[in-house]
């Protein structure tokens, strides 16, 4: 069928003459009212096809995609959790998403009090002093929060601290920010547990360290055991201990930052809070700060004032503005649902349940794709293929081949400092019968993988594309036909 059926673009598939509209024939022409400088030379090369071609052509392309609501998703780092459909329709209700931007305030308040609302639960989650909803994605909320900590050092007298510390377990956008800011990155080894090495952080700490930067958990999937010791280690220079939080899913109920000294952090509303992460829709990456830091936040800030809620402007030591108008809010309105559909307890069991179903993964496949790190793991765990220089399969072909079996791919070949690294995030939203049936998926390949590798090293089989080129379709994207 497939064979048959090819997938030809829509111009491809044009024939002359045929047609899914008929139109009434034109009275006037464009002719009739625009002179020739403004008409287009010859006819547009539209594609020629009926409306029964067109349905057919793009509904075969819709179940070509794979999604979320049709399968399991299990890919590390990204959090690609069933989100409920409720939300959708909440952040979308005509007075949210009507609200023009420039509104005044009595127009708005019910947003601003979400708004509002919001910051307030994520301080009670995070043990903060305070949070901005300005920044539009993860990477900016960690932007925000380095300009944040520049903001701070530079009104006490740290303008000579130039340097960011961020171990090699650090997701690759914090020394990507810390380096888009204008700091000299120091990147430091991880120890052999795979959490940071505090013989190598002291090494590097010096009155020059602005920001300490860790991902909490790490991309290895791993909690840092030592982390308000750290935090003590970073404060005794005068530096800051910034969090990257985006996979706080895994902490949510369970550990406030605050706790163990954290001063900036972002969080991923998308990913954690209920909206979809990936293809490239819009995100939400709130920044909360401690005390000490939180007058040096982006202004506007929502407050409260006798029941009415105002956005303000006026902090003096803000960094100033890192968005236009007010944050993603149909995100922003997404997270407030959720926080609010679950109480303090139920927090708890989606952190504890994103846990148990990583570990769940890691110890079934135990003897096949062992953990790098062979200790329980927080949401993910980082598996790796069988020796791929015995066996010449790589973790590339094991991706490819799970999508014969109906399964997206993990994560692959990240965290960098596991080789060939295969990254499962589940998330608590899984059942035990889909996780059963991934694992049976990698127990047969790993049969195959000794029986008949080249099956493997040839996957996939019955998908709609096989093996692209990858660097190509990187480096020279054809965006059009
Ligand atoms: C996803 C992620 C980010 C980046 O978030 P974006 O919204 O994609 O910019 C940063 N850090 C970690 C740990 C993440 O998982």
């Amino acid at each position: 069928m497939q064979e048959i059926l090819k997938n030809e673009l829509s111009i491809e598939k044009s024939r002359s003459d045929r047609r899914g509209v008929r139109f009434e024939p034109v009275k006037k022409h464009a002719t009739d009212y625009l002179s020739a400088q403004y008409l287009r030379k010859g006819a547009p090369r539209l594609p020629e096809l009926s409306e029964f071609d067109t349905v057919r052509h793009f509904t075969r392309l819709s179940q070509q995609n794979y999604s979320l609501d049709a399968q399991f998703y299990p890919l590390g780092s990204c959090t690609m959790k069933y989100n409920p459909k409720a939300y959708d329709t909440l952040s979308v209700l005509p007075g949210f998403a009507g609200a023009h931007p420039f509104a005044p305030e009595s127009a708005v308040q019910g947003t601003l009090e979400l708004a509002y609302n919001l910051q307030e639960l994520l301080k009670q989650i995070t043990g903060l002093s305070a949070f901005t909803l300005q920044p539009a994605a993860g990477a900016h909320g960690e932007l925000t929060g380095i300009l944040t900590a520049r903001a701070y050092h530079d009104a006490h007298d740290g303008k000579g601290r130039t340097e960011v510390i961020v171990p090699d377990t650090a997701h690759g956008t914090n020394p990507a920010t810390a380096n888009m800011a204008g700091y000299r990155v120091v990147n430091i080894k991880s120890a052999s547990n795979g959490c940071v090495d505090k013989e190598a952080l002291k090494a590097a700490l010096s009155e020059k360290t602005a920001v300490v930067m860790l991902t909490v958990p790490n991309t290895v999937g791993l909690f840092e055991p030592d982390i308000a010791e750290i935090a003590d280690m970073v404060h005794q220079v005068g530096a800051l201990l910034y969090m990257d939080g985006a996979n706080f899913n895994a902490l949510i109920g369970l550990a406030k930052p605050a706790d163990f000294g954290v001063d900036i952090m972002h969080l991923n509303l998308h990913k954690t809070f209920a909206a979809p992460h990936g293809g490239g829709g819009p995100g939400s990456g709130p920044v909360g700060a401690a005390k000490h830091v939180a007058p040096f936040l982006p202004h506007p800030m929502v407050a409260c004032e006798n029941g009415r809620y105002t956005l303000q402007g006026d902090y003096a030591q803000s960094l100033g503005k890192m968005k236009a108008f007010y944050g993603n809010m149909a995100v922003v309105i997404r997270g407030y649902c959720y926080l609010r559909q679950f109480d303090a307890a139920t927090l708890k069991d989606i952190a504890e349940n994103a846990i148990l179903n990583a570990n769940y993964v890691r110890a079934c496949l135990k003897g096949k794709f062992n953990a790098y790190f062979d200790r329980n793991c927080m949401h993910e765990c980082v598996l790796t293929p069988p020796d791929p220089h015995a066996t010449e399969v790589h973790t590339s072909d094991i991706a490819k081949r799970l999508l014969d079996y109906g399964f997206y791919a993990p994560t692959i070949y990240f965290p960098l400092i596991v080789p060939e690294a295969l990254m499962v995030e589940p998330t608590e939203t899984e059942n035990k019968d889909m996780l059963d049936a991934f694992v049976t998926a990698m127990e047969k390949i790993y049969e195959e993988i000794q029986t008949d590798p080249q099956l493997v090293k040839e996957a996939p089989h019955n998908q709609p594309v096989k093996r692209i080129d990858e660097v190509s379709a990187a480096r020279n994207p054809n965006l059009r036909w």
